[in-house]
């Protein structure tokens, strides 16, 4: 995959790397189309960052176009505390720590480093039992930041022709199941 590469397919790409395939056709349409219920409930639950109601501090950035030129990804942030130089991801509801919610996490702190901003704490939010998850720094994690650097190389080489073979137990789950020619 070449050019730039959208924070939003990170996650897509850990689940299936077809998935971003579908993700950029069907990206611009009108989502309740095609997206499962969990998929709507978060949505619902981001509608007051996109629309810029969580807070009216000035001091907060929300939901603001972020581009990393060290990377290549760009994409939007959900939350910015300038003063706190501290970065935040909402989710509906947290059960586990993927490795996936980390990296998208990641993707936004070089996106803010790379724009000028200083990021000193990171922190994953859900929303529905209101717990804070704090993340480490990819400096203070060796592991993840491994494990960002590898997943970006991936995504940059992958080929949509090449061999690949579906994961049943992925494919029941997955919401372009209707759509996939090699969904099983
Ligand atoms: S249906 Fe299966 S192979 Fe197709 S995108 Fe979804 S998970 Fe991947």
């Amino acid at each position: 995959m070449e050019g730039y590469i959208p924070i939003s397919f990170l996650n897509d790409f850990i689940f299936c790397p077809r998935s971003i395939y579908f993700h950029q056709l069907y990206g611009k349409i009108d989502t309740r189309l095609y997206q499962s219920t969990d998929q709507v409930a978060g949505t619902i639950a981001h509608k007051s960052l996109d629309e810029k109601r969580y807070t009216t501090s000035k001091n907060v950035l929300q939901t603001i176009e972020v581009y990393s030129s060290r990377f290549h990804i760009g994409g939007k942030i959900d939350m910015y505390d300038k003063v706190k130089k501290l970065l935040v991801e909402r989710k509906k509801k947290i059960k586990r720590i993927y490795d996936g919610y980390v990296y998208q996490l990641y993707a936004q702190y070089y996106c803010l480093i790379d724009m000028g901003y200083s990021v000193e704490k990171l922190k994953l939010y859900s929303m529905d039992d209101n717990k804070s998850y704090p993340i480490p720094l990819p400096i203070e994690s060796e592991k993840y930041y491994n494990g960002f650097m590898r997943l970006l190389e991936k995504i940059r080489q992958f080929r949509f022709d090449t061999p690949f073979s579906p994961n049943p137990n992925k494919c029941h789950r997955c919401i372009y199941n209707n759509l996939c020619d090699v969904a099983c």
